[in-house]
């Protein structure tokens, strides 16, 4: 059970996931969860950063999705003027939209990105997808439902130290 809630990369943000090393290795499509791995979960649209990694990540011949499991609106409006693919109520950690999501591409060639051990890192995990936890943008605008998340993302964690496993170090636990 546990397995599913481990990473292969910790970052503190997006900007700091070496793509260079993704391209190196073979990786052609990145998933990224929306709020707070991308932006604050109050932020509607793209930051000039968001606007300028995404592009970097175009110009290595990276192909990236957003796969959220917030609402559709959201997601649309967000992704508006970016000419990428796009989708909401994905339903993570379930995994048959992001089967979908991901035709045509080998599981060792995507990579997943996000802020959540329950959504993100379980879902690319069950898919066997590389895996970078990013510290969440900012806790404070969180939705209920990702404040239900994450006390049980403490629970976990406290299970993941009690094993010797990697801790995402901005979870505290005792
Ligand atoms: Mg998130």
């Amino acid at each position: 059970m546990l397995k599913y809630f481990t990473y292969d990369e910790y970052v503190d943000n997006i900007f700091e996931i070496d793509l260079e090393k993704l391209q190196a290795a073979g990786k052609r499509l990145i998933f990224t969860d929306l709020d707070n791995t991308l932006v604050g979960s109050d932020v509607p649209v793209p930051t000039p950063e968001v606007l300028a990694w995404l592009a970097q990540a175009k110009a290595l011949g990276f192909v990236v999705k957003i796969a959220s499991n917030n609402n559709d609106e959201r997601v649309r409006i967000f992704a508006e003027d970016l000419d990428i693919e796009a989708h909401g109520l994905v339903y993570k950690p379930l995994i048959y939209k992001m089967k979908r999501y991901m035709k045509g591409y080998q599981k060792g060639e995507v990579v997943f990105v996000g802020d959540q051990l329950l959504t993100d890192v379980a879902v690319a995990r069950r898919l066997g997808l590389y895996t970078i936890l990013v510290r969440p943008v900012k806790l404070k605008a969180d939705e209920n439902i990702t404040k239900f998340n994450r006390k049980i993302e403490r629970r976990i964690v406290k299970g993941l130290k009690k094993r010797g496993l990697p801790v995402p170090p901005h979870i505290e636990v005792s």
